[in-house]
Formats: C-alpha cells, structure tokens, sequence
C-alpha cells in the first residue's frame, strides 16, 4: 500500500480560502453560498474540489450543485432574512434563532418516519435502528453521523445540524444484537448514517463483529455508502484501509455477504483513477458493489447522464440497483423532479442499456408506507393513468402488485396522487391506515 492520504475539508466559514472560488466565482455568487450555507449544511473536500469539480463549467457543473450550497435552495424571504443578518452583523445569537426557525420551517421530519420505526428491546427505544421493511434492519451507529462531504440534497440534514433530538443514532452495538436476536426474520443489516465509512475500521469492527459472531440468520451486511465517491483513498489509502479490506473478507468467511451500496449521483464521479482503484480493490475483496441515486433537478435531470452512469458502473463491475425520487424535506422545490418527468427520464436511460444495466429499479419514492415505483404512463378505458407499483412495504403483501393513479403531470409525491377509476383509495390504504393507528395507540400507552 502506498502513503497514506488526508483530506482538507471546507466549510461556511472558511470556504473561500479554496482557491477557486475566488478565481471562478463573482462576489455574488460567493455571497449566496455563504448565506445559504449559514442555514443548511456544508462540507466539501480538497478531493471532491480538486478531483470532481470541472471548475471551466460551475457554476452548471453538476458536483458543484451536489456540493455547493445554492441560492435557490432557500425561498427567496428566507435568503435575504440571513443576508440581512450577516451583511448587519447582527450577534450569533440572534442570527441562530433566524437560522433554527428557517430550518424548522423546511420539515426536517417527514411524517411518520420517527413514530413508526422505532423499534424496542427490553422497554428502550433504539433510537439507532430503524426496522420498516421485515427482512432489513437499517442500523446508524453513533459515530457515522457524518459524511466526507455533503450533498446538497440531503433529507438528512437535521443529524448534520445538530437541531435533531431524536437523531437516528446509537451508541451500543450490543442491543441491536439483542433486537436481532429477536427477530429471526431479519437477513439483512444495513449500515447507513451519515456514512458509515467515515468510521475507523476499528470502530466497525465494534459493530460488525458481534453480528457475525452471534447472528448466524443475517446473511447479507450492506454498507451505504458515499465513500467511493466522496473519499475513494478510504479504501486503498488511509491508515486502516488494509484492516478495513480485512472485515470484508471476515464477514465473507463467516459465510455472509458483503453487499456495498454506493451512492452516485453522476457519471462525473465516476472518472477518476482513485475512483476506478478502489473500485476494484473491493471487487478483489470480494465485495458486491451495487450503485443507487436520487433523480435530482440541476444535477442529473437527464437520461443521457444516467445512461451513461450505468454503463460505466457497470464497465468498472458495479451493479446498478435504484433511482429514488427526492422526498418532501430541505430544498425539495430545488431539486424536486416530478414523477411522470422522472419516469420519462428513466425510460429513455433504460432504453439505452443492456440486460446486464436493467438490473436497475426506478424512479422509486421512499413513501410513508413503502418504496412505490412509478411504472409508467398508460391509458386504460381511455382513461389516462399511472401505474404504480410497491417495491418494498410494511406488508410485504402489497409488493409488486401493480396499481393505478389518476395521470398527473405535477404530481411529486405519492400524497399528491389520486386513484384512478373513480376509486375513494388505494389498495393498501385501510390496512395502512389500521397499522399507523395501532402505532398510535402503542405510543398512547408507552407515555
Ligand atoms: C430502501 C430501504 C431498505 C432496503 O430496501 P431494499 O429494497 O432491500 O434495498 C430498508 N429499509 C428502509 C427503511 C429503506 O428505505
Ligand atoms: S453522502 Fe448520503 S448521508 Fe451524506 S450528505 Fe450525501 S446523501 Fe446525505
């Protein structure tokens, strides 16, 4: 292995001393970063400025809106309250209260994720784990709470803020193998974040370790992660990457596969040797790279980007997994792609691939009471609809049984889907409707 790399990490407050900014930005356009970037979170890395970044093309380039704080981001009164507040120095105190009542005005909560998913062992709340769908655990140890850089789009912007109380997050890796133990039905354990390849080896160790020990019913451990992305040197060039390479292989040996979720969002990311290095030193590890990506306006709105991520991906032995749909919290109008346009999008990439690229699933939402892919548009008794279909749910019974919405061009989101056929609900909705009152009624009782 040769010598180990650090990266340089920038922020709010000292992100014009990149070099960059100064030599492509106008005042304007640094101004705005800082005004927005006082509200939602920013992080970049000298990897990502120097490496991803193509500088001639900000600020169009697509890592540059995934990264950069952007001015549309806030509402328009949003932007010149903090504006105000900065260009008067007003005290720190008074600029936070602006800041926190402009953070709890963008729903830092979608509703439902924190009174449904949270799990119990021995009357404690797991705050750490979350355990919608039966056969996968989604685990955020405490110390993975953040990422190498920041994405702009992040819903997961509260745990970055530190406005959150009720983070998703754990300390004890020994109650989660106590819920895991509880629930033979689980194979699979996601570790996710933040992301959990900013943890040393030794601290994944500390969670890994017992699951494979004690757990002889998880068969899969998936990581999502940024990291390839972000960080690639994580896995070739820091201190613990060999130790880390390790863990691989011994959860391999203990007869479990090691399934690496990577999160890209543009073929961009994909071009550089560090990139295609630690790519395939995982690969020689024996790890599964599977690749996913929210569908983002100003960054990967069009089929030709996507088609051109899947092949490469899968060029470099990657397996294209999903495309989401942004979901209903921060800067959603920025960066919203509505469902039939996503859909278009995704069925012109789709066309454009192999057999070997369509193992790809999409444009997915992450809804309340399941994962629902937007099938596509079509006309039934001459009645425009959407099919849908659930990909994942809380009853596994309502997966992959095809249903239908009334057509709708500016529809985001699946609550701003009507049934089609003159239908009152969907399928699943009384039985959704039963399983969040009886979650009601537990918490009743709970407190
Ligand atoms: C997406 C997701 C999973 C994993 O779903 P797969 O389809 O198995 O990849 C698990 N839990 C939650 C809450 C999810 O959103
Ligand atoms: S890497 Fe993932 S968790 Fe981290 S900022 Fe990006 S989307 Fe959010």
């Amino acid at each position: 292995m040769s010598e180990t790399k650090r990266a340089r990490t920038f922020g709010v407050n000292n992100f014009k001393k990149i070099p960059q900014i100064e030599q492509y930005l106008t005042p304007d356009q640094i101004e705005a970063i800082e005004v927005v970037g006082n509200v939602l979170p920013f992080k970049v890395n000298t990897y990502v400025v120097d490496e991803l970044i193509e500088w001639d093309n900000v600020p169009n380039d697509p890592i540059f809106v995934l990264t950069f704080p952007q001015k549309e981001m806030l509402s328009p009164e949003h932007f010149s309250r903090v504006q105000h507040a900065l260009k008067e120095n007003l005290p720190k105190g008074e600029l936070k209260e602006i800041v926190n009542e402009i953070r709890m005005d963008l729903n830092p909560h979608p509703a439902g994720q924190m009174e449904m998913n949270v799990p119990e062992v021995d009357g404690y709340k797991l705050t750490g784990i979350q355990h919608k769908y039966r056969e996968t655990m989604l685990f955020f140890p405490n110390q993975g709470q953040t990422c190498h850089s920041y994405c702009t789009f992040c819903f997961r912007w509260p745990q970055f803020v530190g406005i959150d109380e009720l983070r998703f997050a754990m300390k004890e890796s020994e109650l989660m193998v106590k819920y895991l133990k509880e629930h033979p039905e689980i194979t699979d354990v996601l570790f996710t974040g933040g992301d959990p390849m900013i943890m040393s080896t030794k601290q994944l160790e500390s969670y890994v370790l017992p699951i494979i020990e004690q757990v002889p019913h998880v068969q899969t451990i998936r990581f999502g992660s940024k990291a390839l992305s972000y960080w690639p040197y994580r896995f070739t060039h820091e201190r613990d990457s060999e130790e880390l390479l390790a863990l691989f292989r011994k959860i391999q040996e203990a007869g479990k596969h090691v399934a690496f979720m990577a999160h890209f969002n543009h073929p961009q990311e994909l071009k550089t040797d560090a990139l295609k290095e630690a790519v395939a030193t995982l690969r020689e590890n024996g790890v599964q790279i599977r690749t996913q990506s929210p569908i983002m306006r100003n960054i990967n709105d069009s089929s030709d980007a996507w088609a051109k991520m899947w092949k490469e991906q899968v060029r470099l032995g990657m397996i294209p997994y999903y495309m989401f749909l942004a979901r209903d919290t921060g800067a959603q109008d920025y960066f919203a792609v509505p469902l039939v346009r996503a859909w278009g999008i995704f069925k012109k990439a789709y066309e454009q691939v192999s057999g070997i690229a369509r193992t790809v699933r999409g444009p997915s939402m992450s809804a309340e009471p399941g994962k629902v892919q937007i099938l596509g548009e079509t006309e039934i008794n001459g009645e425009k609809v959407l099919g849908l279909r659930f990909i994942q749910g809380r009853n596994p019974e309502w997966v992959h049984k095809p249903f239908f919405a009334e057509y709708d061009e500016k529809a985001i989101w699946l609550d701003d889907l009507k049934p089609a056929f003159n239908q009152d609900e969907f399928f699943f909705e009384a039985d959704y409707n039963a399983m969040k009152e009886e979650a009601m009624q537990e918490l009743e009782i709970a407190e």
